[in-house]
């Protein structure tokens, strides 16, 4: 399968259809600091395909340092995940990037 970036405006509606498979490519790394976790995904935007580093971070409960805010410590969880590729959409907006569209990535 040949994929190329798909260059389609930032946050365009409807989306392109995801390419759900192109997750499995990608890497969900934990990192705990500060009393926060933070997930990364790295690799292909599942509506893009661009590459994409993506970190989102959560807050961890401090009495629990094992639990995170609503979730059951080692039980997977999803997280929301924001394009993040190098390529400049068009229309995206001042200080944004990526294609503006997310997806969820499972941490287990
Ligand atoms: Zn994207
Ligand atoms: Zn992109």
């Amino acid at each position: 399968m040949t994929r190329v970036h798909d260059n389609h405006p930032w946050r365009q509606t409807p989306p392109p259809p995801f390419f759900e498979e192109t997750l499995q490519e990608g890497n969900v790394v934990e990192d705990k600091a500060h009393g926060q976790l933070v997930i990364t995904y790295q690799g292909p935007c599942p509506c893009c395909l661009g590459q994409t580093v993506s970190k989102t971070p959560l807050t961890v409960i401090p009495s629990d340092d094992q639990g995170i805010r609503g979730q059951s410590a080692g039980q997977p969880f999803t997280v929301t995940m924001q394009c993040a590729c190098v390529t400049v959409h068009p229309d995206t907006p001042a200080g944004m990037s990526g294609c503006g569209h997310e997806w969820e990535v499972t941490v287990r």
